[in-house]
């Protein structure tokens, strides 16, 4: 259950592209619950790429991963095991 106002940010894309693309996000209880491109800028025009368009579906995939992982066992095996953010990788 929501408990606080959707409050909408500025911000600009922040992939590593020259366009710079200005956005809307739309946040209520701390969940980023809408993402569009920013109409009235005077570039940009609402644009966003696909990229872009569809971070919200990365950001709360239940497949992203949270943690970093290390690869157990033959390659392509896709078998992993979760490390400490502290763990040194040769
Ligand atoms: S939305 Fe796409 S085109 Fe726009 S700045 Fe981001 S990556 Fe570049």
């Amino acid at each position: 259950m929501a408990n606080s106002e959707p409050t909408v940010f500025k911000n600009v894309c922040p992939l590593d592209c020259p366009d710079t693309c200005s956005m809307r996000v739309t946040v209520q209880d701390g969940v980023a619950i809408d993402l569009r491109g920013d109409a009235e800028h005077a570039f940009t025009r609402g644009f966003l790429c696909r990229k872009m368009a569809r971070c919200l579906d990365r950001v709360y995939s239940p497949d992203r991963l949270m943690f970093p992982m290390k690869r157990v066992g033959v390659k392509g095996a896709g078998k992993f095991e979760r490390i400490s953010w502290d763990t040194d990788q040769p």
